[in-house]
């Protein structure tokens, strides 16, 4: 294979997969943008300008190897590349579709920062995964020696654990994962919508590992199914990958009003009747947005996963409510631009004051008042403080409460009073090892971080299996931790 003209950027235009029209893609779930042909795949990541310092690279969580891949893939060299994309993380087509691409590696591209606009990393990385799994390239998960006779045990089933479990049992560990869900994923399953990432993806995954011999423990809760102290003498190592759960709430009066719902238990919803479960809360309308007027508090991407699923619910009309601008928005600036196109009102610097009854004693109204930006805070943001006297009234039937997560109280959970925990309440770990307070027993993903990325979830798990392994060879042979 002749080798490929890098640069390609001097007379090439930055190109992504062309996405369904906002008309034809609101009407299901599927995701927004198409398959890219091979031509357009090696035409767009021969744009790569070969850096001698990869920027992408560096600001890429997994430090993916991206202008090695893209110059593989510029030369149609498709295998090799999606090998050495796999050789870093555990799920390259998922991070492709959801990584907020404009914050990471395209968004430290420096093209991008030349006004070329960026290389569309994150697409050609979905499209040489998807490429292998067409082609049978992605290799069954075979254990490289067997060390089944010491077992692993991983509670939570979403990337984190996931990705520790592939990690432990290629070095060959009988890796058990509890899941307190019936379906493996964690978020990628029931809190991002399929049309940012289908859920036959998330499948295939699963069932990869499955066939790699890990078991899957699924409606199993720890702390009500199970207790940890079992767990413990069960597994010789055990690795917490439970993510945040607790919904921050908003203090304002009406909160718990028939009609006001929290963010994941609707996404939850709509998530399950794609896989065609029945949903009672779905099925008698309280978690259904169709022919209502939705208003979405917060700016988040949850959020932004609430308005677009309510758009193709056939909402009579959607609204989000975020109380900063849209420059100061957590979410990622593609999702509002989808969410834009897709119908959805953004009410800019707009915080809800109050949730009013209608007249079924449901929410019939949100009343809100306009804010402005503030002197910064402490982490250097700006803080939203209310414009005197501003306000307005949305009406509204469905509110859904968007405002992020914190974590459960774990060690009350696991009736462990010894597991340290953060003043976040997230669980407070060694720096290099991610070993908890109690010997043994690890932890990764979201519980450690706050909520975060999927990308950082792969990463954390991948610094901990390193660990996971020396303590488990430690244990076995107290004189010598192998590291390899
Ligand atoms: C709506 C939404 C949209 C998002 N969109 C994006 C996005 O576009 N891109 C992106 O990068 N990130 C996104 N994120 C963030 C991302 O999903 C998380 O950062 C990531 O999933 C964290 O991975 P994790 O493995 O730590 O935890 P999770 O994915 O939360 O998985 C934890 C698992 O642990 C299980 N569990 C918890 N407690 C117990 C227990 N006691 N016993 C047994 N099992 C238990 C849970 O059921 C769950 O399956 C989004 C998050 C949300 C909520
Ligand atoms: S994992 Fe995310 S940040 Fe890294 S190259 Fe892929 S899309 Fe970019």
């Amino acid at each position: 294979m002749s080798s490929a003209a890098m640069l390609g950027f001097t007379h090439l235009s930055q190109a992504y997969p062309a996405k369904r029209p906002a008309g034809a893609r609101t009407h299901d779930f599927r995701e927004i943008a198409d398959h890219w042909a091979l031509d357009a795949a090696r035409d767009q990541s021969a744009r790569c300008s070969q850096c001698g310092v990869p920027f992408c690279q560096v600001h890429c969580p997994l430090q993916n190897h991206i202008p090695d891949w893209l110059k593989l893939a510029a030369e149609g060299r498709l295998e090799e590349a999606h090998e050495l994309a796999s050789s870093t993380s555990t799920m390259p087509e998922i991070c492709g579709r959801i990584c907020p691409q404009d914050r990471l590696c395209e968004g430290h591209c420096v093209i991008e920062q030349s006004g070329h606009g960026a290389v569309t990393i994150g697409a050609v990385e979905k499209f040489l995964t998807e490429t292998a799994w067409e082609n049978g390239w992605v290799r069954p998960l075979r254990p490289l020696s067997d060390r089944s006779g010491q077992s692993v045990g991983i509670i939570g089933a979403g990337p984190a654990g996931l990705t520790a479990a592939e990690l432990l049992r290629l070095r060959g560990y009988a890796v058990h994962v509890y899941d307190r869900h019936d379906r493996a994923g964690g978020l990628l399953t029931y809190g991002i919508p399929g049309f940012k990432l289908e859920k036959p993806v998330v499948e295939r995954r699963v069932r990869r590992l499955e066939e790699g011999g890990i078991r899957f423990h699924l409606e199993t809760e720890v702390g009500r199914d199970v207790t940890f102290a079992e767990l413990r003498t069960r597994h010789d190592a055990l690795l917490i990958a439970t993510g945040v759960y607790r919904a921050r709430e908003i203090d304002v009066p009406g909160s718990a009003l028939p009609g006001v719902v929290p963010a994941l238990d609707y996404l939850i919803a709509s998530n399950r009747k794609g896989f065609g479960d029945t949903v009672p809360r779905f099925d008698s309308g309280e978690l259904n947005a169709a022919g209502r007027r939705v208003v979405v508090v917060g700016g988040g991407d949850t959020a932004m996963d609430c308005v677009r699923t309510a758009v193709r619910q056939g909402a009579a009309s959607v609204t989000c409510l975020y109380r900063r601008d849209r420059a100061n928005m957590p979410g990622s600036a593609r999702e509002v631009a989808h969410a834009e196109e897709e119908g959805v009102k953004f009410r800019w610097l707009a915080a809800p004051e109050a949730f009013v009854p209608g007249g079924s004693g449901r929410v019939g109204a949100v009343r809100a008042r306009q804010m402005r930006l503030g002197l910064a805070d402490a982490s250097g943001r700006r803080m939203p403080e209310p414009e005197a006297g501003a306000g307005f009234t949305l009406e509204a039937d469905l509110v859904i409460k968007a405002l992020g997560f914190d974590a459960e109280p774990l060690p009350a959970m696991f009736g462990e009073p010894a597991l340290a925990v953060t003043r976040w309440g997230t669980l407070r770990v060694d720096g290099q090892s991610f070993e908890t307070s109690l010997p043994g027993v690890f932890a990764a993903g979201d519980i450690v971080r706050g909520a975060s990325l999927v990308v950082w979830a792969i990463r954390e798990a991948r610094d901990a299996v390193p660990h996971i392994h020396a303590s488990l060879q430690n244990a076995r042979h107290p004189a010598s931790a192998i590291a390899a």
